[in-house]
């Protein structure tokens, strides 16, 4: 009687087990930008039955992360029986494996699972999910790759393709590519908010939410399928003249350093009113953002070619702490703020003088975004158009095979669009380059250096050539010099005092070595046998370097910013390369953020804020301006905007 029982009572269980996950595959966690028509579209009902089930009083109103019930759970009970069956699967990401679980109901994907994963947060990872979705949406392998994210979206396409191998179904069926959605009629969207912010990277994202604080509500324009642009992806370093941490550290500085260093290292090109707004307020920013939740480090470093030690660091990885902190501000307030990804704006709406809209374009159509107080120009600058930048650049070399650190999407759109309506463009010629890409990707991703005081450079033969603590353009200048325009950063223990130490770019010294990325030693002859640079050149230059840390000799390049000897093992080594990394130039703005024209007058209800502007770096942006440039600016845009001013 009592097995009887149990038996019953395991039945039981499996039962509900099954029915809470067939209830948990019916379920959709609103996104930003979603709209409840297109959510019941992409799942095969209505929106009407979804407001239905969902007891929505205004089915115009569903926020992010809500999750709202695709079915109605009593009518359902006949599904239970449908069997589902889970396949894993695995394939290589960026930055290693990508495991996945993909549940079929008889040949329909029904859901995928990303259960492990080591991509790159708020960037690989977010396409690795797109790509999923999309592979679900269409029931196809053949989805279109993330620009930006291949490797990432390849992982994923790859790991499916395994699990779908092991349900034994016909492969050939999920090899179909996606027809989207772009119909001869397209649709007319027309929006209206009192700001629309052109660029969800830091500088837009900064807008949104201090235009918002200013009583706006906000609508931006995103062209890529993820907010962060490259601030997302950025070393996150952020200078500014700290009155706590610096002093904490015995670091002597002032915001009239800050200003000198910052004209005069764009050899005194850029405005001086807008070095100072900078310079005034990179502090005050940097409280903003700790008002809203945003947490940094108490160390402060100096960053490659910032010239001085007032350098912060983010708690969270990479950019993640900017984007993430202005995420939870819009998820917060999404009634008055809305994001629209995928959506590219083209041209700028202008009446009677006045810029009152933007037009663009997404899947769906075109989209006309009216704003009632003003349009907020923040879509980065133009590394990454190449046609952009060698028809500027007159101070490099052709730059045409020359990669970039930046994101696809970098392409000065916000420039162009501006310039068209009679904007003025200034410093346009000055594109920065860092001597630290990597040599396949020309990204910073597998740079060693941690702060400039801990290393040296050294070329094929194991020489230093260059004052490592200098200008950026000087560095890369000095490296265009070197055989194959190619040097090893060389780093010891007091760098990575464990292996699994990070550096800037999330990434653990004992993953580069395993990678063949970096090269590690326990002495300074071994690491040149394994870079393949003369041993003898590389322990003399070494001593030499050691004797300038120690103070008994003049460095021999002029360096003065030192730290610590290299006489710690392990030692390790990385080869760096030029890369294109920021441009300069862009649109004139005030101090206001106005955006200003050919003869310096305000070109009324525009703004601009981030790299998308000239004006503020002069020739030679130091290293860690960038990031604050976009926090200052960006807040400044929105408050402006907000106001109508
Ligand atoms: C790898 C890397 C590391 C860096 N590290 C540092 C650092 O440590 N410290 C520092 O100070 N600076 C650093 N920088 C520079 C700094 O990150 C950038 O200058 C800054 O983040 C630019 O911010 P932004 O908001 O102006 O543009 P972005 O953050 O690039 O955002 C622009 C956004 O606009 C979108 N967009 C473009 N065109 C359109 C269009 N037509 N319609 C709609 N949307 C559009 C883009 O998709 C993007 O999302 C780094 C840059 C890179 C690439």
């Amino acid at each position: 009687m009592i097995k009887r029982w149990a038996c019953l009572f395991l039945a039981f269980l499996l039962l509900s087990s099954v029915i809470a996950s067939v209830y948990a595959d019916k379920i959709y966690i609103v996104r930003q930008g979603d709209v409840l028509w297109k959510i019941a579209e992409n799942n095969g009902t209505i929106w009407e039955k979804l407001a239905e089930i969902n007891e929505l009083k205004d089915p115009n109103r569903i926020f992010p992360g809500q999750v709202l019930k695709l079915e109605d759970e009593k009518a359902d009970v006949s599904q239970v029986e449908e069997k589902t069956d889970f396949f894993a699967g695995e394939g290589r990401g960026c930055y290693g494996p990508i495991k996945v679980e993909v549940a079929m109901k008889g040949d329909k994907i029904e859901d995928i699972r990303i259960l492990e994963h080591n991509e790159s947060p708020g960037v690989g990872e977010v396409a690795a999910r797109i790509i999923a979705d999309e592979i679900v949406k269409y029931q196809s392998i053949a989805v279109d790759v993330i620009a930006g994210c291949t490797k990432s979206s390849n992982g994923v396409i790859s790991a499916v393709k395994q699990a779908l191998e092991k349900a034994e179904v016909n492969l050939s069926d999920y090899m179909k590519k996606p027809e989207k959605s772009i119909t001869s009629i397209r649709e007319r969207i027309e929006k209206q908010a009192d700001v629309v912010v052109i660029g969800a990277g830091g500088a837009g994202l900064a807008a949104a939410v201090s235009a918002h604080q200013n009583g706006a509500t906000v609508l931006v324009l995103e062209k890529a399928p993820m907010v962060g642009g490259n601030t997302i992806i950025s070393g996150a370093a952020y200078n500014a003249v700290d009155p706590k941490r610096q002093s904490a550290q015995g670091i002597e500085d002032s915001i009239e350093k800050h200003y000198i260093q910052t004209y005069e290292g764009g050899d005194k090109l850029a405005k001086p009113e807008l070095v100072r707004i900078l310079v005034d307020n990179a502090y005050p920013a940097l409280e903003w953002l700790e008002s809203l939740g945003m947490k940094f480090k108490d160390e402060i470093f100096t960053v490659l070619g910032a010239l001085w030690p007032r350098s912060h660091k983010p708690e969270k990885p990479l950019g993640t702490g900017y984007i993430d902190t202005y995420m939870d501000y819009i998820n917060k307030h999404s009634d008055e703020i809305e994001i629209m990804l995928r959506t590219k704006a083209v041209e700028l709406i202008v009446e009677n003088g006045r810029v009152i809209g933007v037009e663009a374009e997404n899947q769906e159509g075109t989209v006309i975004a009216k704003a009632k107080k003003g349009v907020i120009l923040a879509t980065g600058g133009f590394s990454a158009n190449i046609q952009a930048r060698n028809y500027y650049n007159k101070i490099w070399p052709d730059l045409t095979n020359l990669k970039t650190t930046n994101r696809p999407e970098i392409t000065g759109d916000g420039i162009w669009m501006a310039e068209k309506i009679g904007a003025n463009l200034i410093g346009m010629e000055h594109i920065q380059l860092l001597p630290m890409g990597d040599p396949e990707t020309g990204s910073l991703s597998g740079n060693i250096e941690q702060s400039v005081e801990n290393r040296i450079f050294v070329n094929k033969q194991g020489n230093r050539f260059v004052d490592e603590g200098a200008r950026r353009d000087v560095m890369t200048k000095a490296l265009f010099e070197q055989e194959d325009c190619f040097m090893w950063v060389i780093v010891d223990k007091h760098s990575y005092p464990t292996g699994d130490t990070k550096n800037n770019f999330n990434e653990t010294i004992d993953q580069l070595v395993e990678e063949g990325r970096a090269f590690k030693a326990d002495t300074l002859e071994e690491l040149a046998g394994k870079i393949g640079v003369d041993p003898v050149n590389l322990v003399k230059t070494v001593e030499t370097f050691n004797m300038a840390v120690e103070g008994k000799i003049k460095d021999p390049f002029g360096r003065t910013l030192f730290q610590y000897k290299l006489d710690t093992p392990p030692y390790y080594a990385c080869g760096r390369v030029p890369t294109v990394h920021h441009t300069m130039g862009g649109v004139e703005i005030n101090t206001k953020a106005q955006v200003l024209d050919k003869n310096g007058n305000v070109i009324p209800g525009l703004y601009a804020a981030g790299e998308v502007t000239g004006g503020i770096h002069g020739s030679n942006r130091l290293g860690g301006n960038a990031v604050a440039d976009t926090v200052v600016f960006g807040r400044i845009a929105g408050e402006s905007a907000a106001k109508g001013e």
